[in-house]
C-alpha cells in the first residue's frame, strides 16, 4: 500500500464513527464466527447425508431420521448463509462504510455488529 492511500486510510478511520481498535475486535470477532461456523457447516453436511435404505435402524429410527435430516437441512442452509455474510463482512471491515446502515446510513451500534457481525442494518431498519 503506498503512503498515501495508507494516509487516507487512517483518515477515513479517524473520521468514521467506528474506532479502529473497534474495527479490531470486530475483525478478530467475525473471524472467530467463520471458524466457528465452518465447523457447524461441515457437522451439518455429515448429518444431511443420506440414509442409506439398508441400513438396519428400523421403520421408526428411519423416520426419527429423516425428520432430523429435515431439520439439519434447514439449518445447514441457514449456516451457509450466515457464512457467506460473514465472509463478506471481514472484507469489508476496513471500508469506511462498515458499521453504517445500508439504508438510513447511520452507525449501526457496535453492540449489535458485535452481536451480528454480518447485520448491515441497523434495528430499526432491519425490522422493515
Ligand atoms: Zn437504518
Amino acid at each position: 500500500m503506498c503512503t498515501f492511500t495508507g494516509a487516507i486510510r487512517v483518515l477515513f478511520q479517524a473520521l468514521s464513527d467506528m474506532t479502529s481498535q473497534e474495527r479490531q475486535v470486530l475483525q478478530k470477532k467475525i473471524t472467530e464466527t467463520i471458524v466457528k461456523m465452518e465447523k457447524e457447516v461441515e457437522r451439518l453436511e455429515e448429518a444431511t447425508q443420506p440414509i442409506s435404505p439398508e441400513n438396519s435402524i428400523g421403520r421408526v429410527s428411519r423416520m426419527d431420521a429423516i425428520n432430523n435430516k429435515g431439520v439439519s437441512e434447514a439449518a445447514l442452509r441457514s449456516s451457509r448463509r450466515k457464512l457467506s455474510s460473514l465472509r463478506l463482512a471481514l472484507t469489508k471491515v476496513d471500508h469506511p462504510d462498515f458499521g453504517l446502515c445500508s439504508r438510513c446510513k447511520q452507525p449501526i451500534p457496535p453492540a449489535r455488529l458485535m452481536y451480528m457481525p454480518e447485520s448491515t442494518r441497523c434495528v430499526r431498519c432491519a425490522d422493515r
